[in-house]
C-alpha cells in the first residue's frame, strides 16, 4: 500500500525505529535509516532491508540532538511523505540528582528533534496533498513514573506537538499522531534494567515483573512488529480521519 512512498524514521538502527522501518519496506515504502554513527554496520543494515523487502533503503548519518542536522536530514533525504520522528534516550535519576546534561539531551532528542525535522519535512507534504507525520511518544507521555522526569517531560511535550501539528495540518491531507507504547523489550529497556535494580535495590526478574510489567495489565511487552504494524494503518486511507491523537500499544497500562 506504500508503493511510491518515501518514509524518514530517525533512530533506526535499532530497536521500535528498526521495527518501523521494517514494516514499512514491507508496504512498499523506500525508506531511510538514521542514526548518530556511521558505521559499515549501519550501510550493512540498510542493504539488507533493500533486499529483503525489494525497495530502496538508505543509510543517513544526522545527531537529533542537534536542530541543523535534523532539519539537514529531511533535506538530504530529499523530502518524504512519512516522517516517524523515533529518535529518544532514556536516563533515570531522582529529580534532584538528575545530571543537567542528561536533561538537555533528553528534551533536545526525544522532544526538540520532533519539532525541527516536522517542520522540515512539512512543506513538501502540504504540497503533495499527502503526508504522514508520526511520533514515538510514550505511555510516559500520558502518565508519569518517578525517576524519569526529563523523559516524561520530553514525551509529554511530543504528545502536545502532535495535537498542535494535527491542527495546524487539517484539511491538508497531512495528518499527525503519536504512538504511545509501553513496554517494548528494545535496548533502551534493556540499559535501564541495571540503574532500576540499583534504584529499587532489587534483582534483574524482580525489576522485570515488580517495577516494569507491574504497569503493563497484559503482563507481557508489546513487540516492535507491534509498534511498526501501527504505523502502516497510520498510513492507510483508514487513517485518513485520525489526526492529533494518540494511540496506546500499552497492554492496558493507561486504563489503570
Ligand atoms: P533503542 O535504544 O533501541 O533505539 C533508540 C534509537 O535512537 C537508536 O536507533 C539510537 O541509535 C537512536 N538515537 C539515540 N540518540 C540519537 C541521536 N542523538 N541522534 C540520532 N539517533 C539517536 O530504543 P527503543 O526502545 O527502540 O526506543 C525508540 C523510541 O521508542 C524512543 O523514542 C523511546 O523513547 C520510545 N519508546 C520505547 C519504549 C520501550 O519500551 N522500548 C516504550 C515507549 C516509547
Amino acid at each position: 500500500i506504500l508503493h511510491g512512498k518515501r518514509a524518514i524514521v530517525t533512530g533506526s538502527n535499532s530497536g521500535i525505529g528498526l521495527g518501523i522501518a521494517e514494516e514499512l519496506a514491507a508496504a512498499g515504502a523506500e525508506v531511510v535509516l538514521n542514526s548518530f554513527t556511521d558505521r559499515d554496520e549501519d550501510h550493512a543494515l540498510a542493504a539488507e532491508l533493500a533486499q529483503r523487502h525489494g525497495v530502496a533503503v538508505r543509510y543517513i548519518k544526522a545527531d537529533m540532538s542537534k536542530g541543523d542536522e535534523c532539519r539537514a536530514l529531511i533535506e538530504q533525504s530529499g523530502g518524504c511523505d512519512i516522517l516517524v520522528n523515533n529518535a529518544g534516550i532514556q536516563h533515570v535519576a531522582k529529580l534532584e540528582e538528575f545530571p543537567a546534561e542528561k536533561w538537555d539531551a533528553i528534551i533536545a532528542i526525544n522532544m526538540s528533534s520532533a519539532f525541527h525535522c516536522t517542520a522540515a519535512a512539512l512543506p513538501a507534504m502540504y504540497q503533495a496533498g499527502w503526508g504522514r507525520v508520526i511520533n514515538v511518544a510514550s505511555a510516559h507521555g500520558l502518565t508519569a513514573s518517578p525517576f524519569k522526569s526529563a523523559y516524561v517531560a520530553a514525551k509529554h511535550g511530543v504528545v502536545g506537538l502532535t495535537k498542535v501539528t494535527g491542527l495546524e495540518a487539517a484539511g491538508s491531507g497531512v495528518t499527525c499522531n503519536a504512538i504511545c507504547p509501553g513496554y517494548v523489550l528494545t535496548p533502551i529497556v534493556e540499559k535501564q534494567i541495571p540503574d532500576q535494580m540499583k534504584t529499587h535495590n532489587m534483582d534483574r526478574e524482580t525489576v522485570i515483573k515488580e517495577v516494569m510489567l507491574s504497569r503493563q495489565p497484559s503482563g507481557e511487552f508489546a513487540t516492535t512488529e507491534q509498534v511498526g504494524g501501527i504505523a502502516v494503518f497510520l498510513c492507510s486511507g483508514a487513517a485518513d480521519q485520525i489526526t492529533g491523537t494518540t494511540i496506546s500499544v500499552d497492554g492496558g497500562w493507561t486504563a489503570l
